[in-house]
């Protein structure tokens, strides 16, 4: 299509859309703060000090460049060339502190004292706590009431790294309540909080600040393959998609370069039409979430259908903008992967590499099997994060 072509996939326009998807569908009491935002994010970015100190802590703190280890024995398998990107080498186990980094210091330069957060499976809220814990600043987390019982080390991790942990008690007591309870807390207190959103989801500018502070994962992609292979452009890149973070990252300085193939993974939990699936782009029709224009599992009257995936990361009924998209455009091919089959995806790889591997990323893993390679490809898989936080799941299937 000649449109796509000239289409430019990484930039929003000025309105915050990719493509048709997007924007800042916002209750008017959050307007200034996010507009706020929308005029500064970039100018704070762009400046030299933001820069070295992001740089800095993205280098010492979270323990960057991570490194693109060649998988020699899951190449055998596949018959073709695999490296998985190690985010799960970075501090506090995922990619998410790449992003909470960037956001505190955001948030620093234009004065805010006081961080919000909402979470899901505790991992935003710990990677949130943590850099706040780094910088003094006071951290309230949001958490549905069921995943606080659920997710029990990750509120402790939370607590012990100073943050307070408030329970949303309303509606199904997970993650859209804490959603809901961050975004009155903001209304409450627009002056001196800022609320970190973790994933490339939410009003305009939230996408395209989260996909920028992640884009330093294909950053590196580039600068190692080349070291490693003479080329920077592998011929796949995958990666898992909850909302959509690590996966922006992953493709960002890919999506121009059309001959690289970009292979998006959804959860599609018990199959994709038993009515327990998080496969957005299969189920999924344009609507509103969290204050963007995105694909999003909805009835037809519009109210939002649970999700379900056995991986926390994944369970969510929507994707960012940028996300649909790839996925309208064809740019990204969207591949469903059931609990089962990621389920094997993680023993294998801990088995033939010695990595234990996060059930969102274990998705990314059991993709490989469903594609077809050449000999010669060159496959980069993003490894999202570490297996620790699973174990209570491995453990019901060892
Ligand atoms: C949160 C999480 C995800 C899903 O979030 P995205 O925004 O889609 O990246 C994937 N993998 C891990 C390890 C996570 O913690």
């Amino acid at each position: 299509m000649k449109k796509n072509s000239l289409q430019i996939f990484s930039e929003p326009n000025s309105h915050g859309y990719y493509g048709e998807f997007g924007g800042a569908f916002i209750p008017e009491m959050l307007y200034d703060n996010i507009e706020n935002l929308r005029q500064n994010y970039l100018k704070i970015s762009s400046t030299k000090k933001f820069k070295q100190e992001f740089d800095l802590l993205l280098k010492d703190f979270a323990g960057r460049p991570t490194a693109l280890y060649f998988a020699e024995n899951l190449s055998k398998q596949y018959n073709t060339n695999i490296y998985l990107k190690r985010e799960d080498l970075c501090h506090t186990g995922a990619h998410k502190v790449n992003n909470t980094i960037g956001q505190v210091l955001v948030a620093l330069a234009l004065g805010k004292k006081r961080i919000i957060a909402e979470t899901g499976a505790g991992q935003h809220g710990v990677a949130t706590a943590t850099v706040c814990a780094l910088k003094g600043l006071e951290c309230v987390v949001y958490m549905g009431e069921k995943d606080i019982e659920r997710q029990a080390p990750n509120v402790a991790r939370m607590k012990m790294l100073g943050a307070k942990v408030i329970p949303a008690t309303s509606g199904s007591k997970t993650l859209k309540d804490a959603t809901n309870e961050a975004i009155r807390d903001w209304i409450n207190n627009p002056i001196d909080t800022h609320y970190i959103i973790g994933s490339v989801v939410g009003p305009h500018p939230y996408p395209d600040m989260v996909a920028k502070f992640q884009s330093v994962i294909s950053k590196e992609i580039k600068v190692q393959l080349f070291k490693k292979t003479g080329s920077q452009l592998p011929t796949h890149v995958i990666a898992c998609v909850g909302g959509g973070s690590n996966a922006a990252g992953a493709f960002y300085h890919f999506l121009e370069e059309k001959k690289v193939k970009l292979i998006a993974v959804e959860a599609a939990g018990c199959g994709v039409n038993t009515g327990f699936s998080a496969a957005t782009t299969l189920l999924g029709t344009t609507g509103i979430l969290h204050g963007s224009k995105s694909l999003l599992m909805q009835t037809k009257d519009g109210q939002v259908v649970e999700p379900h995936s056995i991986s926390a990361g994944l369970d969510y009924p929507g994707i960012g903008p940028m996300h649909a998209n790839l996925f309208k455009t064809k740019r990204a091919s969207f591949i469903a992967i059931t609990d089962k089959e990621a389920l094997n995806a993680a023993f294998n790889l801990s088995k033939s590499e010695g990595i234990i591997p996060a059930l969102e990323s274990a998705h990314a893993l059991a993709a490989l099997s469903k594609l077809n390679f050449k000999k010669n490809d060159i496959v980069v898989v993003n490894l999202s994060g570490r297996g620790d936080k699973d174990l209570n799941t491995y453990m019901k299937y060892l």
